[in-house]
């Protein structure tokens, strides 16, 4: 409430957030934490907690009148939607050049991801955090990480028969041909749940297309996980609907926190001021990178370097479809969960996962998510006259990223003679380059902060979230975001509580 005093706040409840409060809450410490986005619990109307990627309603988006889906267009025809404004669970934030895509809720982005929980390669660490220890990362935190997950393997001889991975099998064979290395993907699905939903004994979630506005099963996200743990320490609190705006050095001692209460449509209806010893932002990349930014520019924290707000990338998003032959259908029944992954980044510099189209017809299309290896990095700044962070990035920076993938699927189409789609990002537009889900960076480790998430300047403030990953990871960012967490905890808990 108002005016509390406690020991140690965490703003945001994602995958730092998470392992933050549970390691704390571990060591005896009370954790209080603070999410701007509900509790997703409650089944509605319909008895679903979560929206379908084929039909949002306003549990789908964060605070938008219009939905925005990634594909956005089918044969050419915008499939956006109307909706009622609601703190639903999908932002869709939309900076000049880029729309960045983000969890809201308690959870964060393990509510909405796919699930996919990649370790990179030990030998392309060095480039991700040059200043960590790899051989401890690999030894250690890795394996904390994958185990605290509950990350999991599809069963390959199942894989083989599954109507619901047709898709994937499509699209080994495509890379295959080429001679491109194709691998399974670990997940957090429970993968023992998603046979029985090929089988029918379950309900259906990741074969009823649910997965970017949340799974109503078998998805194992951090509440299932780490949030499960440390609630049940009985020393964590939550509170949903909070969102942080300030924090700044109190005398005395610690700092204030100055948070609005929001309802459901996105109001504040209170404010409140909380006394913390320690502060943790876990707000996620961008969440963070804004704050520290306005609040170093506008005098609560004056003394953070100049790192604060660089070193922003996009994990080089980009997304293709590719049209298939009518002798090559990717199945109508498709899960929504990603199993297989194209990995040329040592010679083209792109890691393509093997995506769903999940639209409950037969599309003879291919759906690709790169990720590459791309240096663009973009910079937030305050923008005192709107009132508002800035972000740096342009749209036309996608073009490196283009080129990447295209060492992929340039191939592959040629060997199959076979075209791109021009219709599902906008008509006669091959490449949805307007996006990210893996925003990273902005508060990077090693720079913005020592080399385990202190903030420069200041006694007490964290920075534990995928800020601090300066732009690219190889792969799928979040196990890579708690391992380092897990890590930086540890050095945190032995050196400053
Ligand atoms: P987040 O998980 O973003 O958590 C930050 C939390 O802080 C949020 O809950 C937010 O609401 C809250 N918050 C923000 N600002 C405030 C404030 N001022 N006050 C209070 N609370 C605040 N990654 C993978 O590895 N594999 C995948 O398969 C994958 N698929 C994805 C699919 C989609 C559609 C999206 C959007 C992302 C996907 N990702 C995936 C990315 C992954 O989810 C993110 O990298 C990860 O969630 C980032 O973790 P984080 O701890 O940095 O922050």
């Amino acid at each position: 409430g108002n005016g509390a005093s406690v020991p140690v706040l965490v703003i945001g409840t994602g995958y730092g957030g998470a392992v933050a409060a549970l390691r704390l809450a571990q060591a005896g410490v009370q954790v209080e934490m603070i999410e701007m986005g509900m509790s997703w619990d409650t089944p509605g109307s319909d008895g679903k907690i979560f929206a379908k990627v084929t039909s949002p309603d306003k549990r789908a988006y964060w605070l938008r009148t219009k939905t925005k889906a990634p594909v956005s267009n089918f044969f050419g025809f915008p499939i956006d939607a109307t909706i009622p404004k609601y703190t639903g669970i999908l932002d869709a934030e939309e900076f000049a050049g880029i729309t960045v895509y983000q969890g809201r809720g308690v959870g964060g982005g393990s509510l909405v991801n796919g699930g996919m929980a990649v370790t990179p390669k030990q030998s392309r660490f060095s480039s991700i955090l040059p200043s960590v220890d790899a051989a401890e990362m690999y030894a250690t935190y890795y394996p904390r990480a994958n185990a605290g997950l509950g990350v999991g393997s599809i069963d390959p001889a199942w894989f083989e028969t599954a109507e619901c991975y047709k898709y994937a099998r499509v699209g080994r064979k495509h890379a295959q041909r080429s001679g491109f290395a194709w691998t399974f993907v670990p997940d957090v699905y429970d993968w023992n749940y998603m046979k029985a939903e090929q089988a029918g004994t379950v309900t259906r979630s990741a074969l009823d297309g649910q997965v970017m506005y949340g799974n109503d099963h078998g998805k194992k996200s951090l509440v299932q996980t780490y949030l499960a743990q440390a609630l049940a320490t009985g020393r964590v609190n939550v509170s949903t609907l909070h969102q942080v705006t300030a924090v700044a050095p109190r005398s005395g001692g610690g700092y204030t926190v100055s948070i609005d209460q929001l309802d459901t449509s996105g109001n504040v209806v209170g404010t409140k001021s909380v006394t913390a010893g320690k502060v943790f932002f876990a707000a996620g990349s961008v969440g963070t990178s804004k704050l520290l930014t306005k609040l170093k520019a506008t005098g609560s924290l004056p003394a953070l370097n100049n790192e604060i707000g660089k070193g922003w990338g996009d994990n080089g998003n980009v997304m293709c479809g590719r049209a298939n032959h009518m002798w090559d259908p990717t199945g109508s029944l498709q899960s929504t969960i990603p199993c297989s992954g194209i990995d040329n980044w040592d010679a083209g510099g792109a890691f393509a996962e093997v995506a769903p189209l999940p639209t409950g017809i037969e599309t003879y299309a291919s759906l690709y998510l790169s990720i590459t290896n791309t240096t663009r990095r973009a910079e937030f700044s305050w923008n005192a006259a709107a009132n508002k962070v800035d972000l740096s990035w342009q749209t036309a920076w996608k073009q490196d990223s283009i080129n990447m993938a295209k060492t992929i699927f340039d191939k592959i189409n040629s060997k199959e003679g076979t075209i791109y789609r021009t219709d599902l990002f906008g008509a006669y537009k091959v490449w949805q380059d307007g996006l990210t889900y893996h925003p990273l960076g902005g508060a990077v480790l090693n720079k913005a902060t020592d080399n385990y998430g202190r903030l420069h300047g200041y006694n007490g403030l964290y920075v534990i979230d995928g800020a601090l990953i300066p732009g690219n990871t190889t792969v799928n960012p979040f196990v890579t975001i708690t391992a380092l967490a897990e890590r930086n905890i540890d050095n945190i808990l032995a050196n400053d509580i």
